[in-house]
């Protein structure tokens, strides 16, 4: 195994310092190439939520210091945390492979994710701005875009970040947080921050960085700890303004109740996806089983957004899977610090046996496999690359995220049935279609119901482009000038005049 990083904080971060947690309880963090532990590292829950938000609130009142800085500085302190993340970038690449088992060179491409989107939204902290407007009666009126206040943020382990059609480019903890801190910061909130328990370390380190940037105290703080203890704390409490959460539907839906029965708190959801890339047979097939393959192969297929029901037209259906098969086949998989090794272990045994347990009801339902379909290895959570042709709409894996290295191909015939199958779900995060025919890609871009379309490429997402779900795969959106409005709240300022002169 190659040189392994040193693992530096491990405590939870709160106004400024890395301290211990109040019960002095621990819960270890586990190498999924190994299965082994890694490292334990301090558990938070409500007692600890409560210091770290109070400590939030200190830094976001009146006259703190991060309210009197002028909105471009906070910008210059963004910057300064992207150029920390540059300098360290070889050491979080290897931290974050350690931890979730992703192969070192995605690893260290999402650290230019996480710097792009961090300057991407350190260029708006000095550009978020109100309006005048022309009201009736004897009145001057303004519009304010005010900071929300403290904010949580909840994220899981994995996310899918930039990518063209040829390479793909898939983030992890350090790019969730880039997502997540960017828009919050820009707007001028304070956050607290609840890593995904699977894989806290490069949050903590992210953490660190902060301090030397120059934050001011109290505005970014990590708490780690479990869902049900730290993130239910998190979305219960009463002075948490917004809850910015990444993770299954399941717990966004707990969230969305929890946000209405406490405070009202504004809640944005990025949740869970089974998205369709479809193939009409006007294409070059190797690029389009290409396009295919990286849409759901990369990650370990552990992307909310992944092209996870591969939609081929009739006319190329048989020729797509024998292509599709010998791909997947020659797949590299192994241990994700070696070099050429494309595919590493799923990231938790959880998630290895949701997948294995999900792959045995397809052959069971009369899928064919013609790859894979079972773990690999002796050790850690590695399952093969998995290929089913001959799937039905109706089979459990056409309609539970598997979140897996697993590519399911349904067959098709006609563009009015696509449209009805691929819009037959409650998800809605993302489709991609892949086309020579304008009009093909507009009518189905048009038709199909989900945030994202890529037509003739898949996972183009960027620090510019708004990112989020239709129907059970969200609420809001994430990057781009959308992402920030969930972090503002508009106020209205009416002043009153002798003579108005309009
Ligand atoms: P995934 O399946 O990607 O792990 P989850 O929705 O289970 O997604 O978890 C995503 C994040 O939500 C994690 O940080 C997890 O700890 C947190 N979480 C889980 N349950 C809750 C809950 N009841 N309240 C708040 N956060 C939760």
């Amino acid at each position: 195994m190659t040189a392994q990083p040193e693992i530096k904080f491990t405590q939870l971060f709160i106004d400024g310092k890395f301290v211990d947690s109040v019960s002095g309880k621990k819960f270890a963090v586990i190498n999924p190439s190994t299965g082994k532990k890694l490292c334990d590292v301090a558990e938070g829950d409500k007692a600890d939520v409560d210091i770290a938000v109070e400590a939030a609130r200190r830094a976001f009142k009146f006259g703190s210091t991060w309210r009197t800085m002028d909105a471009s500085n906070r910008g210059r302190l963004i910057n300064k945390l992207a150029d920390l993340i540059e300098r360290d970038a070889e050491y979080l690449a290897a931290l974050e492979t350690l931890n979730n088992g992703k192969p070192l060179a995605e690893a260290q491409f999402d650290m230019v994710c996480a710097v792009n989107c961090l300057r991407y939204y350190a260029g708006w902290s000095d550009k978020i701005h109100g309006q005048t407007i022309p009201a009736d009666g004897n009145i001057f009126v303004v519009t304010r875009k005010e900071p929300v206040g403290v904010v949580g943020q909840i994220i899981p382990w994995n996310y899918p970040v930039l990518a063209t059609s040829h390479l793909q480019y898939f983030v992890s903890q350090i790019v969730m947080c880039a997502w997540k801190f960017g828009p919050a910061l820009a707007a001028g909130c304070t956050v607290v921050l609840k890593p995904a328990e699977q894989t806290p370390l490069t949050a903590l380190y992210l953490a660190h960085l902060s301090v030397e940037a120059g934050f001011p105290t109290g505005v970014i703080n990590v708490i780690n700890g479990f869902g049900d203890t730290a993130g239910a704390a998190l979305t219960n409490h009463q002075n948490v303004q917004k809850i910015a959460f990444t993770g299954s539907t399941q717990v966004g839906k707990l969230i969305m109740e929890t946000a209405a029965k406490s405070n009202l708190k504004r809640v944005s959801l990025e949740l869970g996806g089974k998205s369709p890339i479809v193939v009409f047979p006007d294409v070059d097939l190797d690029e389009a089983v290409t396009i295919c393959y990286n849409a759901i192969f990369a990650n370990m297929g552990q992307c909310c957004c992944a092209g996870s029901r591969t939609f081929v037209h009739e006319d190329i259906y048989d020729d797509f899977v024998k292509k599709a098969t010998a791909m997947a086949a020659a797949r590299k998989v192994g241990n994700p610090f070696d070099e050429g090794v494309e595919q590493g272990p799923q990231v938790s045994e959880e998630q290895y046996n949701k997948v294995l347990e999900l792959v045995e009801s397809g052959k069971k339902e009369g899928a064919s496999v013609t790859c894979g379909g079972n773990k690999w290895g002796s050790e850690g959570f590695f399952v093969e690359p998995t290929v089913f042709a001959d799937v039905t709409d109706g089979m459990r894996i056409a309609k539970e995220e598997i979140f897996g290295p697993v590519q399911t191909i349904f067959k098709f015939r006609t563009m009015e049935e696509l449209i009805e199958r691929a819009n037959n779900t409650y998800y809605g995060l993302a489709a991609g279609v892949l086309t020579k025919d304008i009009n093909t890609a507009l009518t189905f871009a048009q038709a199909v119901e989900a945030g994202s379309i890529w037509v003739n490429c898949y996972d183009a997402t960027m620090p510019q482009t708004p990112f989020g779900g239709f129907k059970m795969s969200g609420q809001g959106r994430e990057l781009g000038e959308e992402g920030l409005h969930h972090y503002l709240e508009v106020k209205t300022i009416t002043i009153a005049v002798p003579q108005k002169n309009s």
